[in-house]
């Protein structure tokens, strides 16, 4: 498949049909995982706040939603396989329990994997973004299922089982830092103020210099090689923005995080920046019509942020920001191409490779940047 707009799905094939019975069925099969092996399979952090009866009633719903689509796949499609896989899948899930599952007594308190984290932020991102994207797309054409989707999945079920190591590794620079700082003075003073404006001060300081680690991933040649994975995207949309190289999120974050740490905002303002970072970043990325002219001076807009993806001239090595477009202006890597969007997407030159695998292999064997 070379067509970044991907496989193309019409009403009454029965392939969207098939398509939704093996996603779901396949969610609901890992979900029943993580109730069964939670200790090794769950977030700690989320364990302790899931509200277990709601999530019991939504995967009933997924199991009922996936054999009703599997069995109308089956009915309309030609081919089988994709209601087939959806049957199994949902069959698997229902056999090791359904909603029903039973769950250990105890529960080790240890750090597992973070498939629930996954299970459950693909099913609310898809939710949100797939009926905003085909409602408001500006590349109509433009499938869900598009050129390197299978790929960008990877790498969102890779960043989310293991968010607890990536987790760890960005805040150990701060904490080695900063060990032994005398820092409560400052942490009381930032912590008495309200929590609105510590939201907008960790935001500007975390942009800052997530501003400077991503110039120096572009610039550095061998940093670029990490980098250029997240580029290497040639469609976006709102999974596109998951396309990193682990060592990417790692060293960008851990940047990022060296201000917040020092000045040691108030829990629920980091939680709310976390939050609020967390959903602009695929936001930003998404398939989506609208320019925002009177946002784009203050937050950085999926325009704003098509044009860094863009394989443009003009727009090569522009608009750094992730949150805050006024750090493009003030040092100067600022392009703003009014009623106009990228061509293209993607690394200009030679292409890397598709998948996540040879992805992450890739800095460790390409040559460096010219
Ligand atoms: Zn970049
Ligand atoms: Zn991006």
């Amino acid at each position: 498949m070379t067509n970044p707009q991907g496989i193309a799905l019409r009403f009454g094939e029965g392939r969207i049909s098939g398509v939704l019975a093996t996603g779901l069925g396949g969610l609901s099969l890992l979900a029943v995982l993580c109730f069964r092996f939670p200790s090794l399979l769950t977030t700690a952090d989320l364990r302790a706040v899931y509200p277990v009866p709601l999530l019991r009633t939504v995967l009933f719903a997924a199991l009922l939603l996936a054999l009703a689509f599997a069995a109308l796949s089956l009915l309309l499609a030609r081919r089988a396989q994709l209601g087939l896989a959806g049957l199994a899948l949902t069959g698997a899930a229902i056999a090791l329990g359904g909603a029903w599952v039973e769950t250990p007594d105890a529960v080790a308190p240890r750090r597992g994997l973070g498939l629930d984290w996954f299970v459950l932020d693909l099913l609310l991102l898809a939710l949100v973004f797939v009926p905003l994207e085909r409602a408001f797309a500006r590349l109509r054409e433009q499938r869900v299922l598009r050129l390197g989707f299978a790929t960008d999945v990877a790498h969102f079920f890779a960043s989310h089982v293991l968010v607890q190591v990536t987790v760890l590794l960005t805040m150990a620079p701060a904490a080695l830092l900063f060990r032994g700082a005398a820092l409560d003075g400052l942490h009381a003073a930032v912590r008495a103020q309200p929590l609105w404006l510590q939201v907008f001060e960790a935001i500007f300081v975390a942009d800052l210099f997530q501003y400077a680690a991503h110039r120096t991933m572009h610039a550095v040649p061998w940093l670029w090689r990490f980098h250029a994975v997240h580029h290497s995207s040639r469609a976006m949309d709102w999974l596109a923005g998951s396309r990193l190289h682990l060592v990417d999120i790692v060293v960008v974050r851990a940047f990022s995080f060296l201000p917040l740490y020092a000045l040691g905002f108030d829990e629920r303002a980091l939680l709310a920046y976390v939050l609020f970072v967390s959903f602009h970043a695929v936001w930003i990325h998404a398939n989506w019509r609208f320019e925002l002219r009177a946002l784009s001076p203050f937050l950085v807009t999926p325009a704003f942020h098509h044009w860094h993806h863009a394989a443009d001239a003009e727009a090569i090595d522009k608009n750094y920001a992730a949150n805050l477009p006024v750090l493009d202006m003030l040092f100067g890597t600022y392009v703003d191409n009014a009623g106009r969007w990228p061509q293209r997407y993607g690394v200009v030159g030679k292409p890397l490779p598709q998948g996540f695998l040879a992805q992450h292999l890739y800095p460790f064997i390409a040559p460096p940047k010219s």
